[in-house]
């Protein structure tokens, strides 16, 4: 809103309020997305620092709360921007973003893309009280990002927005026009295999084998990053003849399910804890998450009741 009182400010214009009612239709979704209804429903937001992060690391879980009713958003704190070897600027963001909204729908989630540039997210003032604010409007049970000592600044900056926020969300007079979070929410880490300083742990790992397939389909919508290979990749990588095309997505896919099966490996004792020996040992895909300490601290019955997904 505040672009349009400063294009109508600026201009004042009949062609201005028109292309301001069109920004503003433009916007309705996210406005929509703003808060999500008080129906007793789970309210979890997931942050990534580029249109894909959230996708690839809480895809599973966010499809098995969707498909009971609780509502998932996913925010890109970047707009991607830089995310290609071939492409890049605003038609790269728009493209990027367009691929996340339709990765998201398969899955069930809201997405918004924040306007920052890829490779620039800092944690400054102004993004903490973006972050507190997104958290807030979402009513968020649950917030889930990357660690702080992830390979990419990126990852590492929307980890420390996300921390700076896991308290400021329920201080009243830190941004007033938002009202505060009356309950903490639980944060969580996602994982990644970086050692140093602390390796993850998880303290959460959830089956999807049952939504594996859909997730395998909405990672196959980012194009941008899988089959082209994102900033790193190359012409090389895309193959003219139509069947090695195939056989390259199908690759994609494996190497997919190979790391939610790796999840499952590795966290085979918390996946026991919550399923039970038997079941557990069933599970092939697993999505893991870490507690932040920041956050909530929740006990054994909250964590079923947030992950509603053990009982049979
Ligand atoms: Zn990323």
């Amino acid at each position: 809103m505040k672009l349009l009182q400063h294009l109508g400010a600026r201009f004042g214009c009949a062609l201005c309020f028109a292309g301001a009612a069109l920004l503003l239709l433009w916007h309705v979704p996210n406005l929509a997305a703003a808060a999500p209804p008080a129906d007793g429903k789970l309210r979890i937001i997931v942050f990534g620092a580029h249109p894909d992060d959230c996708e690839i690391q809480a895809g599973g879980v966010s499809a098995l709360w969707a498909a009971q009713g609780h509502h998932v958003k996913f925010v890109s704190v970047s707009n991607g921007d830089i995310g290609h070897w071939r492409d890049a600027g605003g038609p790269l963001a728009r493209r990027r973003t367009a691929e996340v909204e339709a990765a998201d729908k398969l899955l069930g989630a809201v997405t918004e893309v924040l306007d920052i540039h890829d490779g620039e997210v800092l944690p400054t003032l102004e993004n903490r009280r973006m972050l507190t604010r997104l958290i807030r409007e979402w009513q968020a049970d649950i917030v889930i990002g990357p660690r702080p000592n992830d390979y990419h600044p990126d990852h590492r900056y929307t980890s420390v927005l996300v921390q700076d926020a896991a308290y400021m969300v329920t201080v009243p007079f830190f941004c007033p026009d938002v009202p505060a979070l009356q309950r903490n929410p639980v944060f969580l880490y996602s994982p990644d295999s970086f050692q140093k300083p602390n390796p993850f742990q998880a303290d959460i790992a959830v089956s999807i084998d049952a939504v594996l397939q859909k997730k395998l389909d909405a990672l196959a919508v980012i194009e941008s990053q899988f089959y082209e290979g994102g900033a790193n990749g190359s012409a090389n990588l895309i193959p003219s003849d139509p069947e090695k095309q195939k056989e390259r997505k199908r690759s994609i896919r494996e190497s997919f399910a190979r790391r939610n099966q790796s999840l499952a490996r590795r966290f085979a004792g918390k996946l026991a804890e919550f399923y039970g020996a038997d079941q557990a040992a069933k599970v092939q895909h697993a999505e893991a998450f870490e507690l932040c300490e920041y956050g909530r601290q929740p006990a054994k019955e909250e964590w079923k009741r947030l992950f509603p997904f053990f009982e049979k």
